[in-house]
């Protein structure tokens, strides 16, 4: 019998001290929140056009280390009409992070087999969003017949991508570029395109908003009178406060703070839920407004 576990890279780790998931209901559809782990980012990417001592003395208010801090990364699972919609992919491990690229192992210990998936729904082509299909043996595990749908204005934009409004750290963009490239050709065969919005399941629609990245998209769950949505990179920790402060990721940063600031208003309006990929786990909450200014209300969790 072989010890050898290090060559298989989608092996199950028995020895996590902390939740990895976290269920839900909205009316007939199930949601499933999973973490793909932490990705440790520099702290001026939370905000790269603030006055760098306000974002400093943000950072200390919020307990958080003044250079360098770690950003969750959830995806979601969703369950309705028959079909298993797996939301994002997580980072994978072409670029590792030493604590992202979990999502495998964490679905099988959720009891979900990739097998069992039938759509991919991507909120866009950054690689914390896509490269966990792109793990070694995972294409393989994939039905044929996967439909993975994207906006058509996000398939675009990285056919020649437009860095020049980011802000991030030397090799990024061009790890971001390949792997986009990466998930073209090993699954663009597979892609469902849409302009505005799609429905791919009962009560689960994929809308583009734009702003991260021109296709970027939100999922909104709706069923017997519950709401939720999954807001992707549209909001971060830092933007309930400072909706305008531009994340180093946003490729149309006033778009961005704008799409973040008119969903953040009609969420805290309809009083849903709201997940978000970069809050954190299980980044199930509430928009407060007062003014100018939201607060995330983070939901009970349910035992
Ligand atoms: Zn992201």
């Amino acid at each position: 019998m072989s010890l050898d576990y290090t060559s298989n890279s989608v092996r199950p780790r028995l020895d996590e001290l902390v939740p990895s998931r976290y269920a839900l209901q909205i009316g007939n559809i199930d949601v499933l929140v999973v973490s793909d782990g932490v990705l440790m980012l520099p702290g001026a990417m939370l905000a790269h056009n603030a006055d760098p001592a306000t974002r400093a003395a943000w950072l200390k208010d919020n307990f958080l280390p003044p250079d360098a801090l770690d950003w969750a990364l959830n995806v979601v699972v969703v369950r309705s009409g028959g079909r298993t919609i797996l939301v994002d992919a997580g980072m994978g491990v072409e670029f590792p992070v030493p604590k992202a690229g979990q999502l495998v192992h964490r679905l099988e210990a959720a009891g979900i087999d990739l097998a069992s998936v039938t759509d991919v729904v991507l909120t866009h082509m950054h690689m914390d969003h896509v490269g966990g299909l792109l793990v070694d043996g995972v294409k393989e595990r994939l039905r044929p017949d996967l439909r993975i749908h994207v906006a058509a204005a996000e398939v675009k934009f990285w056919e020649s991508p437009d860095f020049s409004r980011v802000s991030m750290p030397p090799g990024f963009p061009d790890a971001l570029r390949k792997t986009a490239k990466r998930f073209l050709n090993e699954y663009g065969s597979k892609f469902h395109t849409f302009e505005t919005e799609y429905e791919v399941a009962p009560g689960v629609v994929v809308c583009r908003t734009g702003g991260h990245t021109p296709g970027h998209s939100v999922v909104r769950l709706a069923s017997g009178g519950d709401r939720l949505t999954f807001a992707g990179d549209l909001v971060f920790a830092v933007g309930f406060e400072h909706p305008d402060w531009y994340n180093g990721f946003e490729h149309d940063p006033e778009e961005a703070a704008r799409v973040r600031t008119s969903l953040l208003r009609e969420l805290a309006a309809n009083r849903e839920l709201l997940v978000a990929t970069h809050m954190p786990f299980p980044s199930v909450g509430h928009v407060a407004v007062a003014g100018n200014a939201f607060r995330w209300v983070p939901a009970i969790w349910e035992y």
